[in-house]
């Protein structure tokens, strides 16, 4: 396993192609707006080193028998997937932020089990591929980027069906040795901190999308792939070095839109090429995985959240009034309700035909559903308590001007437990998780990240069976028709 030193050392070696606010840059290390999104990844490195956590973060490879980090990790039991919920709740918590290495972990899962169906029906060998794949990011502890979202043009139409056929990626030429791809996969999670990018299709295809159903792996370096940096609300705060204003003083999370322009695959990368019938499977295992994720990661970004509305309000001296305490109650039940979904839906899982354990698909759709409800109301609970004055703060710098830091020391202490620096911190990690850069996090993401609320719905509806549900209300009403 690599330390967090050596991950940095890993991704500072290759030559990616970014562009961040409008200029090239050949790594995300040392450039500021995105060290923060790399320490995160860090973070899943150096807790595998952190003797209190081994049993969450190492497990051993089923495929080699080597010790490895847990997100590189085929589950092999539910209590492998009820461990992976609590591994991200504990990041989240570690973080605050998108450690945005879970995409990788969930793609991984789901593709080795699709590549093993795909072969048993057809007699292709993409597991061998696959595995081939996953034992070199095992031993080499590699971060990878699940990339699944494609910009999909008008949303009425197939892929095949596109004015321009680049809308979703696909096979421009193929030649003996591989395949040539051009595309885009958009909001990708840490891209630019991954050393690999497993490439899946993203939605349910025909036989004329043929050349659309491609799922490959290739490193995020390769020659013709370009990342382009998302913008995220107050990103530019990350800019300011060592201020109190940024919120979150060490971590954040970044996406990317990713450019595929002509890039080769070899063929011993391809681990689905032109199988339309599993495109929909693949997707919604992955999608499933990850809807499992956010049942542990944001119910730990959610118990940083609570802890900084509680220590808000021990700021202001109003922690034993009864409504606090109860918006605090309240907070708590919503975070432990999506903690329970995260770990239910991993109890209920099952063995796939490939050995490698899913989900608790109804579940973990229920799971994802919440998640874009709860954290939209643990966020306005917190800035309930918090106060207007999260967003009437005077800059940080006022801290430093001889004029105007007697009138803050003065005008904005509270209770004396807390420095009135302190009591900006801790306003300023509210106002980064509600309303800044965390946000995007905490509850864009929580929208619509592992897909907008509607795909849950449907899955729900999919995985419900109503028809049993009726057969029980007519066997109870006596009912024989
Ligand atoms: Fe992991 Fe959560 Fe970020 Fe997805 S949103 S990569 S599950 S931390
Ligand atoms: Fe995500």
């Amino acid at each position: 396993m690599m330390t967090g030193s050596e991950y940095i050392e890993s991704i500072k070696c290759l030559n990616m192609n970014i562009y961040c606010m409008g200029e090239k840059i050949n790594s995300a290390v040392n450039h500021p707006l995105l060290q923060p999104s790399l320490n995160s990844v860090k973070a899943t490195y150096d807790l595998a080193f952190d003797p209190n956590y081994q049993e969450l973060m190492v497990t051993t490879s089923h495929l080699t028998g080597h010790k490895i980090n847990r997100f590189t990790s085929l589950h092999q039991s539910c209590d492998d997937l009820i461990k992976k919920v609590k591994m991200q709740r504990l990041l989240g918590q570690k973080t605050a932020s998108c450690f945005q290495r879970c995409v990788g972990m969930d793609a991984i899962n789901a593709v080795y089990s699709t590549a093993y169906d795909i072969d048993a029906k057809k007699g292709t060998s993409y597991l061998d591929n696959f595995k081939k794949f996953v034992i070199m990011c095992q031993d080499n502890d590699l971060t990878v980027d699940g990339a699944m979202t494609d910009p999909k043009g008008d949303r009425s139409l197939s892929p095949h069906q596109q004015s321009d056929p680049d809308l979703y990626l696909h096979i421009v030429k193929r030649c003996t040795d591989g395949v040539i791809v051009r595309g885009a996969k958009m909001h990708q999670t840490g891209a630019c901190n991954s050393h690999e990018i497993l490439v899946m299709p993203t939605i349910s295809m025909k036989e004329q999308d043929k050349a659309y159903a491609i799922c490959f792996a290739v490193p995020t370096d390769s020659e013709g792939i370009t990342m382009i940096i998302g913008r995220q609300s107050c990103d530019t705060r990350k800019l300011e070095e060592n201020s109190i204003d940024t919120g979150n003083c060490k971590y954040g999370g970044v996406e990317a839109l990713i450019i595929f322009n002509d890039v080769f695959v070899p063929n011993e990368r391809i681990f689905m090429n032109g199988e339309t019938e599993y495109a929909g499977l693949l997707v919604e295992r992955f999608a499933g995985y990850h809807r499992q994720s956010y049942g542990g990661c944001k119910v730990g970004v959610g118990d940083v959240l609570i802890g900084a509305s509680a220590l808000a309000a021990e700021s202001n001296g109003v922690e034993k009034s009864s409504h606090i305490k109860d918006k605090l109650i309240e907070m708590t039940h919503l975070n432990e309700t999506l903690y329970s979904c995260g770990i239910a839906c991993s109890c209920e899982g099952h063995k796939t035909c490939s050995g490698v354990y899913n989900i608790n698909t109804l579940l973990a759709n229920v799971c994802k559903q919440n998640v874009t409800r709860f954290p939209y109301e643990i966020a306005r609970l917190a800035q309930d308590i918090s106060g207007g004055l999260m967003v009437t703060t005077p800059y940080a710098q006022e801290l430093n001007n001889p004029i105007t830091e007697p009138y803050i020391k003065k005008y904005l202490s509270a209770t004396s437990a807390f420095s009135v620096e302190d009591r900006i911190k801790i306003i300023r990690l509210i106002e980064n998780l509600t309303l800044g850069s965390a946000a995007v996090g905490y509850l864009t993401e929580s929208m619509h990240g592992a897909g907008s609320p509607q795909a849950q719905r449907i899955m729900i509806s999919k995985h419900g069976n109503l028809e049993s549900k009726k057969n029980m209300a007519k066997s109870i009403a006596n009912i024989n028709s």
